[in-house]
Formats: structure tokens, C-alpha cells, sequence
């Protein structure tokens, strides 16, 4: 899916059609996922005290079996950034693509 980087569209802090950048809304990174058998949690918990691990952390079972992937595709949000207020808008929608591609506005 192709879309410019700059478009013309209402902002409603400014009440008018601004000059707005296009951009996607980033995943991030995970934040406060404290798996089961993780070490980090074992290590909030006090339960690993002292150096090394004894041979207590490192196994984990085999992801072969479930490491399958089905869709091709992401959901992805679109942020619509005011050049005028630089305040921002998301898409009402988000929407299925495999990749999101700007291009410059040719004039
Ligand atoms: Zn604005």
C-alpha cells in the first residue's frame, strides 16, 4: 500500500483543513510482560538469589511445534500529524497491509 507523506485534511484543533504528515503508529516494545518462567520475574520475586542461575532457568520447551505463522499480514494504524498545531489524529480505522509505502508528493 502506497501513501504520501504529506496530505491536506481536516484538523480539528486548528477547525481547518491543515497540511498534515502521514505516518504509521508504532508497536513499541513490550512493557510490564512478565512471563511464567522468565528470569525477570523470577528476579522481582527474589526467588533467584545470589550469582549464576544452577542450572535452574535455561530450559524452555521446544518452539518448533508452535512457531507457525498464518497471517501474512499486520493491522496498522494510521497517525495524521498537524504541521500547523503539531498535534495528531489517528485513522478511525486500521487496516490489514503487509507493508506501508511513502512516497513523495511529485509537482
Ligand atoms: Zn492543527
Amino acid at each position: 500500500m502506497k501513501l504520501p507523506k504529506k496530505i491536506k485534511r481536516y484538523c480539528p484543533y486548528c477547525n481547518t483543513h491543515t497540511e498534515q504528515k502521514v505516518d504509521i503508529v508504532s508497536t513499541g516494545h513490550k512493557r510490564g510482560t512478565l512471563k511464567r518462567g522468565s528470569l525477570t520475574r523470577a528476579k522481582k520475586r527474589h526467588a533467584m538469589p545470589g550469582m549464576g542461575n544452577k542450572g535452574k532457568w535455561g530450559s524452555k520447551p521446544a518452539v518448533k511445534s508452535w512457531n507457525r505463522k498464518t497471517k501474512t499480514t499486520t493491522r496498522k494504524t494510521i497517525i495524521y500529524t498537524c504541521q500547523k498545531c503539531k498535534k495528531s489524529t489517528q485513522s478511525k480505522k486500521s487496516r490489514r497491509v503487509s507493508k506501508i509505502l511513502f512516497e513523495e508528493k511529485e509537482k
